[in-house]
């Protein structure tokens, strides 16, 4: 260990400034007397004798009076030497090669320890990190049991269908078997479909909340890692977990993240989500009728999942949250009034019918915003005029305040009503869900939607009379906006009905024979209609001629389809002005309510149904 000491300073250094020198690593325990006091020691005849440790570069001096004592000294001290020698005093070499060896053995088995504990460490840390890199594929799914305050169906106000349809999943987790007991087929997963802000996560919480059976709830987008596979594991994690814990609920929400069209866009896809988006439909294939896991997913991009997602035995139920209409909004609006206080002033109806096209979750912000201004002004209760400034706060980050422009709100209704009343009148055509004016996701303006017709869905099987009725309700919305406005008067609105009807005439003449072409196919199915396989349609196989003719019946159809509609609604100018009012006022008319205007107001005049769609 001698090596590691530091060769003492010069004497006169050490005296001045007093530094102890320094001490040997073993040694005696007196207090060591300075380099220049030894030699004092020494000239004084103190010492009785001396022990020198060259490798070690100390001496060993033993005092006259018994005392012990280490001093450092040079490794070639030629003034102790002399000293000594003057003083008489008897000095011995300790040959301390074995006391050096030793140590440097010591010295280099520390450090050897030393790097082996490194080495561990080294390792040890980067065990941790393979290890979590293998176990990446393991989901942490949240379990919704733990948490502290939970949702109920009573929060979540103003979408009574949605949570109708999902109160039947809740009954079946309860009691499964009132219906295992009469064979009924739960279904394996329920899609919720809508805007954003409407509550479809919140919905979600609400069943795990009801339900009381466990809750395994992911963002779609944690599956997506990195590296590829890495999604797919985490699926088979994520259901297996859940398997282990049935009857459970797994909800996997914004599942447009994976489940997006594979083989879409040029230059293939993306590998991992693919990969991932596989083992998703693999599991659910996977686990049998009955087993108790049922799949919830969210998402407000319908248009762009997987058509395999949607198959039978997969997401088998759809379940539509559409922004709320104006009794809807009350009812959120008093949701979320409940942990708030309220001016007795504060009309919650009149501040529903200001608030046209806003989501749950803009409600629940107006009224968190009038809540903070509120605050502000030190005020105890929230009144209309906080709600005022909070709602002109929050329209003006809006792009474009829906439904204000009440000209164009008047356009927009009737085109839709337009539809709607076709819809009713021909017995052929599907049967009217609703009509709104609400926009639906990311859409402007209206819709109105129908129910896809059971033996219709389930035969797979299209009649001729029903794609002609489609197509007469399809131009519905154009032929009313003909009728009120006048044919210098109509809107680009009707461009998506038109796109929609010349890819039905076009299918009816070419693929179904439906034409006085005769029944020959002219094409081929395209397959799905997607960018990148577009490109690699092939050229018809017919004539010029026969082109000619199939875009002459194309148009024969439409024209006829467009003028059924406008003869539907002409007569009917005074019923199509009494629904438009009314969708004014209510902004949303269910297929119900709407079946039951239009018979009573037909039944004034004549039986209804009225028409029949006659070829
Ligand atoms: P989504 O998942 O459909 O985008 P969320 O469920 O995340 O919407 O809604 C966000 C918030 O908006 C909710 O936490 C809630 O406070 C409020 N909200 C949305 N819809 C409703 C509703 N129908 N009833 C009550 N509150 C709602
Ligand atoms: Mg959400
Ligand atoms: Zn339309």
């Amino acid at each position: 260990m001698g090596a590691s000491l530091p060769a003492a300073a010069s004497a006169p250094d050490q005296a001045k400034t007093q530094t102890p020198p320094p001490q040997p690593l073993w040694g005696s325990k007196t207090a060591s007397p300075s380099y220049s006091q030894l030699l004092r020691d020494l000239r004084a005849g103190k010492v009785s004798e001396l022990e020198l440790s060259p490798l070690r570069r100390e001496v060993q001096v033993s005092y006259r009076d018994g005392k012990r004592a280490q001093v450092s000294v040079f490794s070639n001290d030629q003034q102790l030497l002399q000293t000594a020698e003057q003083a008489k005093v008897p000095l011995s070499v300790r040959d301390d090669r074995q006391d050096g060896a030793v140590a440097s053995l010591v010295a280099n088995g520390l450090l050897v320890l030393l790097l082996l504990l490194g080495l561990g460490l080294l390792l040890r840390r980067s065990a941790q990190v393979a290890n979590r890199a293998m176990g990446f594929g393991r989901s942490q799914p949240r379990l919704q049991e733990e948490r502290a305050t939970p949702v109920h169906f009573e929060d979540v106000a103003g979408i009574a269908e949605a949570k109708e349809e999902l109160q039947e999943v809740v009954t079946f987790l309860k009691s499964p078997e009132r219906y295992t007991a009469v064979g009924a087929k739960i279904p394996k997963g329920v899609l919720l479909v809508g805007p954003p802000g409407t509550g479809k996560t919140l919905l979600a919480r609400a069943i795990a909340g009801e339900a009381g059976v466990p809750f395994f709830s992911m963002a779609a987008s944690e599956f997506v890692e990195l590296f590829v596979g890495v999604g797919a594991s985490r699926v088979r994690d994520l259901f297996r977990k859940a398997k282990a814990k049935a009857p459970c609920i797994i909800f996997i929400d914004e599942i447009d993240a994976v489940g997006r069209q594979r083989g879409a866009g040029i230059g293939g896809g993306n590998d991992e989500r693919e990969q991932t988006l596989n083992q998703l439909l693999t599991e659910m294939d996977g686990f049998e009728d009955n087993g108790g896991v049922i799949l919830l997913a969210a998402t407000n991009r319908p248009d762009v999942l997987d058509a395999a997602l949607m198959r039978p035995g997969r997401f088998d139920r759809r379940i539509t949250v559409d922004l709320p209409d104006r009794r809807g909004r009350e009812e959120i609006l008093a949701v979320h009034a409940r942990s708030r206080p309220l001016a007795g002033t504060v009309n919650l109806s009149d501040w529903a019918a200001r608030t046209p096209g806003f989501s749950g979750a803009d409600l629940a912000n107006l009224l968190n915003e009038a809540a903070i201004l509120t605050a502000r002004r030190q005020q105890q209760q929230i009144d209309d005029a906080a709600l005022t400034d909070a709602l002109e706060r929050i329209t003006m980050g809006l792009t474009a305040a829906p439904l204000q422009d009440s000209a164009k709100k008047r356009l927009i209704a009737y085109h839709e009503i337009g539809h709607a009343l076709v819809t009713t009148l021909m017995p052929a055509a599907d049967q009217l869900d609703k009509v709104t004016l609400l926009p639906r996701a990311g859409g402007v303006g209206g819709f109105a939607r129908t129910l896809p017709d059971e033996e219709t869905l389930d035969s797979g099987l299209i009649t001729r009379a029903f794609l002609k009725a489609r197509l007469v309700v399809a131009l519905a919305g154009r032929a009313a906006e003909l009728v009120v406005f006048g044919p210098s008067e109509v809107t680009q609105g009707a461009a998506g009905d038109l796109d929609l009807v010349a890819r039905i005439c076009r299918e009816m003449v070419t693929r179904y024979g439906f034409s006085s072409l005769g029944p020959v196919a002219l094409e081929a199915d395209g397959g799905e209609v997607f960018l990148g396989r577009d490109w690699l349609r092939q050229d018809p196989h017919y004539s010029k001629q026969t082109g000619n003719r199939i875009d002459a019946q194309v148009r024969q159809l439409a024209q006829n389809a467009l003028d059924q509609a406008v003869s539907l609604l002409r007569p009917r100018r005074a019923l199509l002005d009494l629904l438009v009012e009314r969708l004014i006022v209510e902004e949303t008319i269910e297929g119900d309510a709407f079946r039951a205007l239009v018979q009573q107001v037909e039944a004034q005049h004549q039986p209804f149904p009225v028409t029949s769609p006659s070829a």
